[in-house]
């Protein structure tokens, strides 16, 4: 997904409502740099629009879409990647295939974004985990 546009001058989208980042509901203060990323999710934040790629967002947005809640709703601080991966591979019983890896991999993303994790994060994370 191309971002479409940065609004230079976000004066004229503040009204009497507050506007909010599509990714993580941090109040936009007037003056602040905006990013108009496509039509699904609206406005992002300049930290969430220089922390994501397009796609990410993209992703995050469709995730909190389709299961609620929004970037860092959690403390990040008690999310662990580790722990993550243990519980949803304890739901996997031995010789049974799971419901679909992907479906798993889709809830572990969910959650570590919701803790304000990444999907950049959450792939390097793996990427230790599997290297040691
Ligand atoms: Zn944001």
């Amino acid at each position: 997904m191309e971002i479409n546009s940065i609004v230079k001058d976000p004066t004229p989208h503040f009204t009497h409502e507050t506007i909010k980042c599509g990714i993580c509901r941090t109040e936009l203060q007037r003056g602040a740099s905006i990013y108009q990323e496509g039509l699904s999710f609206g406005i992002v934040c300049e930290k969430c629009y220089k922390n994501n790629s397009s796609d990410d967002l993209e992703l995050m947005a469709n995730l909190f879409l389709a299961y609620g809640g929004y970037f860092g709703m959690k403390k990040r601080s008690e999310f662990s990647l580790y722990k993550e991966i243990k519980k949803l591979t304890a739901k996997i019983q031995p010789g049974k295939t799971p419901d679909s890896l992907i479906s798993l991999n889709i809830k572990m993303l969910h959650r570590a974004v919701l803790y304000g994790v990444t999907p950049q994060e959450v792939i390097l994370g793996l990427k230790i985990l599997i290297e040691e």
